[in-house]
Formats: C-alpha cells, structure tokens, sequence
C-alpha cells in the first residue's frame, strides 16, 4: 500500500507568499510538492521544494496535462488575487480568476479522480462582525468583491463535495504574517499594500514613512485591530488539514487566526522596537471596507486539527518578518514599494 511519504500534493501558487511556506512544510513532512503557478504575481525563486509547473488556471489543457503528469493525491489551491480595494474597482478581474479558473481547476480534478482540496479561503467572508471573537458559525455576509469570491468557492466546493464526492478543507484565513524563520521564503508583493511589510519598508528607508489608515475607531487607540497569524504556522495548519482528510474524509470549515487582535499603531511600536529604527507613522484617513476589528477564535481549529500557533507575540511575528526583508533575495523581489 502506497504510504503518505509518497504523495504528491499539487500546489497553486505555490511560487507566492503562503504557497511557497506550505511547499516548504510539505516537503519537510516527507510530501513532494508540485507547484502550479503562472508566476503572475508569483516568484520562480520561491519555488524551491518539489516540482514546477508553470501554467494559469484559465487554460483547462494546461491543468490536466499537470494532473496526468504528476497524479497529485490532494490539491493546495493558493492561486488568487487578494487585495480588497482592487477587487472593488476591478470585480471582473477577481470573478474570473477566484471564481472561473479554480472551477477549472475543480472540474480537472473531478475528470482525473483526485477528490481532496484545500482551500485559501479568507476571513473576508464574514464582512462585518456580528461578534468577537469571529468564530465559523457567524453568518457569511461579505462586504466586497474578493470576500465574495471566497463565499462563493465555498459554496461551489459544498456542493461539489454532495454531489461529486470532493473532500475538502476551507481554512479561513485572518491577515498572514511573517516569514519562514530559516529565511528561505517570505513575502514579496509588488505593490505591497499591507501593514507589516510596509512599515518595515519604512524602518529600511526605502519609503519616508508609513501611513495609517484611520485613527478615529472605536478601539483602545483608535486604529484598528486585526488578528496577525504567523505564515509558518498557517503552513503547519494545512498540512494537519491535509493529513485529517487523507485519513477520515470529513470536509473542513475553519478559521486560522492567533485569537488575538493588535492595533496598527501596536504594529509600527512594535517595528520600531524589533528593528531599532525610527519609523515615521502619518495618520491618513480610514481605508474604505476596513472593520474596526477583526479576531478570530481558533477554538475549531484547536480542537479539530490539533492546531497551536507557534508565533503568538506579534514581536516575533514582525522579527522573522524583519529577516527576511532584509535579505538579499527579498530585496530583489521586493523592488517596488509604495508610500
Ligand atoms: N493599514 C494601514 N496602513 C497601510 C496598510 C494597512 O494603516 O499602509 C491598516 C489597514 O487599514 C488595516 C490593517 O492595517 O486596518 C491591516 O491591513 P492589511 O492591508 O495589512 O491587511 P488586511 O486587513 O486588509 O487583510
């Protein structure tokens, strides 16, 4: 009997940010990964565990070729885009890509025989808390386009599981940070939008500043509050999720977060402490969809995959996130920054 060791998981996006973590913890628990990426957004460099494919999802020859090819037991789809703002102005872009390609990708998979996936879904789907900690019974009720994205997938692989026998894991995600403490992969968007890399961006003096979007919340310092999981230990969550699917079949449906909620202005204090730099902050006013506060409770996900995040403090967060942006292949990577 063929054992766990041997498996090939199919990765999407696997050239990206949480992509190339999860190869990397594939690898390291004896899978071999096989990356499909179209590298429009990701990183060649980045794939350094397992195979390559280079391919897009909106090409169906493309996927079942890569399936027969290498026979994957499971798929990890990462392949997407995720920035909210853009997904307000540009609603095509993301229905076509988050939506149409991973029904590409669905449908190769039902015409090859490989029945488990696991699926980047995101916090975004719940919009607005009704309470918190935001734990999965809360009602989906997403306030964007992207968030819809997510929801939709989700439905689409709840029917596809009653339908067609697909086994599957939605991990939810809350704002992903970080990068692989060893330094072998970390985060490189070109632009970046998010918090933590561009106050680091600051700390380097590669901008003069960061700004802070909104400091008249309903929160203890007014800015708002948002639950930083560590990338490596959202890698570990996939492959639990992978593991438990293999073994029982039960689909998934979880939030991945730390359970804790730190403040923008907490993240740049934090920065400057980790980095020893001075980093100039501007208050701007609030970006447009931004929640005061979003917390996930990872009582689920403790309880059903055994999950224990190993990055709780928000310093070691922003340490190994500091490391690698400091490195010279994240330098190359990361060319591109905006104030
Ligand atoms: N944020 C900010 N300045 C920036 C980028 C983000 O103040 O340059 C805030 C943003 O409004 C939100 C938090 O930082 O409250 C986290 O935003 P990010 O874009 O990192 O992740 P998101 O929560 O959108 O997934």
């Amino acid at each position: 009997m063929a054992n766990f060791m041997e498996h090939k998981i199919l990765v999407t996006g696997g050239a990206g940010y949480i992509g190339s973590h999860a190869c990397k913890a594939l690898a390291g628990s004896g899978y071999t990964p096989v990356v499909f990426d179209n590298l429009s957004t990701g990183h060649r460099e980045l794939v350094k565990w397992g195979g390559f494919f280079k391919g897009d999802l909106s090409d169906k020859e493309a996927i079942l070729s890569c399936l027969k090819k290498y026979r994957p037991a499971a798929v990890m789809h990462f392949a997407a885009y995720a920035a909210v703002g853009e997904s307000v102005v540009n609603p095509a872009r993301y229905y076509s890509n988050n939506v149409v390609n991973t029904l590409n990708l669905l449908d190769a998979m039902r015409s090859r025989g490989v029945d488990k996936f696991i699926f980047s879904s995101s916090c975004a789907v719940y919009g607005l808390p009704r309470s918190l900690p935001i734990n999965e019974d809360q009602p989906l009720e997403p306030v964007n386009p992207y968030g819809r994205t997510k929801r939709m997938v989700e439905e689409i692989l709840s029917d596809y599981s009653a339908a067609y026998g697909m086994k599957y894991a939605s991990l939810r995600y809350f704002n992903a940070a970080g990068a692989d403490p060893d330094g072998e992969t970390g985060e490189a968007h070109n632009p970046e939008t998010h918090i933590i890399p561009l106050t680091l961006a600051a700390a380097m003096g590669k901008t003069p500043f960061v700004e802070i979007f909104g400091a008249d919340y309903k929160t203890p310092d007014g800015t708002c509050l948002r639950d930083y999981v560590h990338v490596t230990d959202l890698a570990a969550a996939h492959l639990l999720a992978l593991k438990l699917l293999m073994k029982n079949g039960k689909n998934l449906v979880l939030n991945l977060g730390n359970g804790r909620g730190f403040s923008v202005k907490e993240v740049v204090e934090t920065a400057r402490l980790v980095t020893g730099k001075k980093v100039k902050a501007v208050i701007r006013a609030r970006r447009s969809g931004d929640p005061a506060e979003l917390v996930a409770s990872q009582a689920m996900a403790r309880r059903v995959l055994g999950w224990k995040p190993r990055y709780t403090r928000l310093a070691d967060i922003i340490r190994t996130a500091w490391q690698w942006h400091r490195k010279a292949i994240s330098l190359r990577l990361n060319d591109c920054h905006k104030p």
